[in-house]
């Protein structure tokens, strides 16, 4: 990710909550043995309910917001980290003990934090849901969500 990355137009959800400058974020996976530390803004989070994220994060819909790279550190265990990268370079990161989804990369850096492992309450202001067309039937959305029928188009952006 470059400063010229277009979607860092996103407001960095973090930079006026009440943590201030001291904010820092905490996660693991499941069982504990893999654990990281976000000191840097979590930004454009996002919950997809395509048919591929109900696979890759075995669940009704991904929970995922981007990082800065600088803003992310392993604190223990990475040494049980295993990998599955797919096709473009995107990829993701599990927990090889329990299988939690911890992290999703791009070209083998963290790109973003599944918000699911987060110890503490992110303070996420809204949360996009997309491709909700494509949602299982047995999902039943909140009322009062924004969505998205497929991905976000340049005229979705605030
Ligand atoms: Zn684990
Ligand atoms: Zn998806």
């Amino acid at each position: 990710m470059t400063p010229t990355d277009p979607l860092r137009s996103y407001l960095p959800y973090y930079q006026s909550n009440e943590r201030g400058m001291s904010m820092s974020l905490t996660g693991e996976c499941f069982c504990g043995a893999v654990k990281y530390e976000v000191t840097g803004p979590l930004f454009d989070p996002l919950s997809c309910h395509c048919s591929r994220c109900r696979k890759a994060f075995s669940s009704q819909s991904s929970n995922y917001a981007r990082i800065d790279p600088g803003g992310f550190r392993w604190v223990s265990g990475e040494e049980n980290l295993t990998a599955y990268v797919g096709t473009h370079g995107f990829g993701l990161l599990f927990c090889r003990i329990c299988g939690s989804t911890l992290c999703g990369t791009f070209n083998e850096s963290v790109h973003g934090i599944t918000l699911g492992c987060l110890n503490e309450d992110p303070e996420l202001e809204e949360i996009h849901h997309i491709f909700v067309d494509s949602k299982a039937s047995w999902e039943v959305l909140p009322h009062g969500v924004k969505t998205f029928s497929e991905g976000r188009t340049p005229t979705d952006r605030r």
